[in-house]
């Protein structure tokens, strides 16, 4: 039997490819194709004119069955011998449905409501030590434990509803984490009670502008996990009681409510948020306070 070779391209390396390799490797067993996956910084070049190129916007884990199929499709039309594989802008936007959706619809939209700004910043808490599509995941059982982030009836809970909250099903099994929340709603209230909301609180560190970083991540290039900015609030919300709000968690927190824009420069979600809101170009090695 002809073997021949389907070449799948990735413009840039993605969390998931791995798991794609495997998949498609499954489907390779059973036919008479190898297949041979690349990582090449500059598919369109590598490609020039070449005809029979498909080309898809994403290579969602979730999504890896239509990918499979589209594949298969390939083997058995006998045309088609390249397929260039566009990962998301926001690379870890293509690790699964979840994620997807979070990025499209939540991560860096400016958030000017406490109630969903407490939820934010306590999921960003409870991550610690867990991933955070672990959190996503979870988030309905967070909110049917903690009355909807409701920080105001969290502020007045007590052993008993530590106790419920541990027995809930699917729920994370950390007594410390879960008194965390609760100590954490208490430090909340009062940081309302000084500046009006916590939201005014978060957005004076920005001047209610969404900060840009000058120089931001060029295609490929990494994001830091926290800098000095992230460092002065952490330093400031540990001063008032909150727990674990160490400098990553809150330069997390900083990304998911918008105060920085942190998609990639190419992705749709960039420009849209800053047209939509008053941005503000800093230096992030600069955001030293
Ligand atoms: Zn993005």
């Amino acid at each position: 039997m002809e073997v021949r070779i389907v070449h799948i391209l990735l413009d840039k390396p993605v969390s998931n490819s791995g798991r794609l390799k495997t998949l498609i490797a499954e489907v390779g067993e059973n036919s008479s194709f190898n297949l041979d996956i690349q990582i090449i910084n500059d598919v369109d070049k590598v490609l020039g004119e070449k005809e029979n190129v498909i080309t898809s916007d994403s290579i969602i884990l979730d999504h890896c069955k239509s990918w499979i199929n589209l594949i298969r499709g390939c083997m058995e039309t006998r045309e088609l011998r390249i397929i260039k594989i566009q990962a998301h802008p926001c690379g870890w936007a293509d690790y699964n449905e979840r994620n997807k959706i979070y990025h499209d619809t939540e991560w860096g939209i400016p958030v000017h409501d406490d109630k969903k700004m407490f939820e934010h910043l306590m999921l960003e808490c409870m991550q610690c030590g867990l991933s955070w599509d672990l959190m996503l995941k979870k988030r309905e059982v967070f909110r049917s434990c903690f009355d909807d982030f409701n920080y105001d009836k969290i502020a007045d809970y007590d052993e008993n509803d530590i106790q419920r909250i541990l027995e809930t099903e699917d729920m994370i099994k950390s007594p410390r984490k879960i008194a965390a929340v609760i100590n954490n709603a208490k430090c909340f209230q009062k940081v309302r009670e000084e500046f009006g909301s916590f939201c005014e609180y978060m957005w004076s560190y920005s001047e209610n502008k969404v900060i840009l970083y000058n120089g931001h991540c060029k295609v490929g290039s990494k994001i830091p996990v926290s800098n000095g900015l992230s460092k002065t609030i952490s330093k400031d919300l540990k001063k008032r009681g909150f727990k674990y709000v160490g400098e990553v968690t809150i330069y997390s927190h900083l990304q998911a409510c918008g105060i920085v824009n942190d998609h990639d420069e190419t992705c749709p979600c960039y420009a849209k948020i800053n047209q939509e809101n008053t941005t503000v170009n800093k230096r992030r090695d600069k955001e030293v306070y």
